[in-house]
């Protein structure tokens, strides 16, 4: 497979076309932004890390019967990835109140829900991913009804073998982004990121917060805490 030109820059990633025109190339990037780039800072080894954790959690789902946009990992940062078209909604899912939920409706962090909750924001920068809901996603047209349906099928199945996979290594998994994307032939695959950068991670048993709220924060410690998720999530 041969790396060409340079397609995209995020945030967290690069991604670059390949020889192959369903196949991309992401680069993992360590650079580091909260509040819609408003803060921005690097975390070291963040990229590498994000890279073998995002490939072991897809791996780890696509065995559990969630389709996935993950090819192969090529080296430490860089991984080649099924070309999609990513549906422009971020869809949480929550098992504990933390972050905006529990500003948004005014209660503590840590509340444990009896079920997960989910939510979509409308992806775009501009708006500020603004919170949406699923008649509002039909009428501008990002998704049709069996996309929603199927979406919301699989993120509710991604969070029992994520808050499963979790609990094993010592870690509540309180909340967690998503997005997935459509394959040439239509189907609806997880694709992004599964990682620090995205999820909310609490040590079980001392509540401690292993994940990006930490940079987000201020609460030192960030490079860490990637590491000891890494830790316990590739043993
Ligand atoms: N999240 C993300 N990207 C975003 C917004 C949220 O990955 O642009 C993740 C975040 O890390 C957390 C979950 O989604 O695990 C829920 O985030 P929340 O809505 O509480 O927003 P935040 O407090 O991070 O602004």
């Amino acid at each position: 497979m041969e790396k060409r030109e340079m397609l995209y820059e995020g945030k967290a990633k690069k991604v670059y076309a390949t020889d192959n025109a369903d196949v991309l190339l992401v680069d993992y990037k360590d650079d580091a932004t909260a509040f819609n780039g408003l803060k921005k800072g690097t975390i070291t080894g963040k990229g590498a890390i994000n890279n073998r954790v995002t490939n072991f959690m897809m791996q780890m789902l696509e065995k559990e019967g969630v389709p996935t946009h993950f090819v192969k990992e090529l080296s430490e940062r860089e991984t080649l990835v099924k070309r999609v078209s990513i549906v422009p909604l971020e869809v949480i899912i929550r098992n504990i109140s933390a972050g905006s939920f529990a500003k948004r409706y005014g209660v503590e962090e840590g509340i444990v829900f009896n079920e997960p909750t989910i939510e979509f924001s409308y992806k775009n920068d501009d708006l500020g991913d603004p919170l949406i809901n699923s008649y509002h996603a039909l009428a501008l047209g990002i998704a049709t009804k069996e996309d929603i349906a199927t979406i919301t099928l699989l993120a509710f199945k991604v969070n029992q073998v994520m808050k499963e996979f979790f609990k094993n290594v010592g870690v509540d998994l309180v909340d967690f982004k998503l997005e997935f994307g459509k394959t040439s032939d239509g189907t609806i695959v997880l694709a992004d990121e599964i990682s620090p950068d995205t999820c909310r991670f609490w040590d079980s048993k001392t509540h401690e917060k292993l994940d990006k709220d930490r940079f987000r924060r201020d609460l030192g410690n960030v490079e860490d805490a990637y590491q000891e998720m890494m830790k316990r999530i590739l043993g």
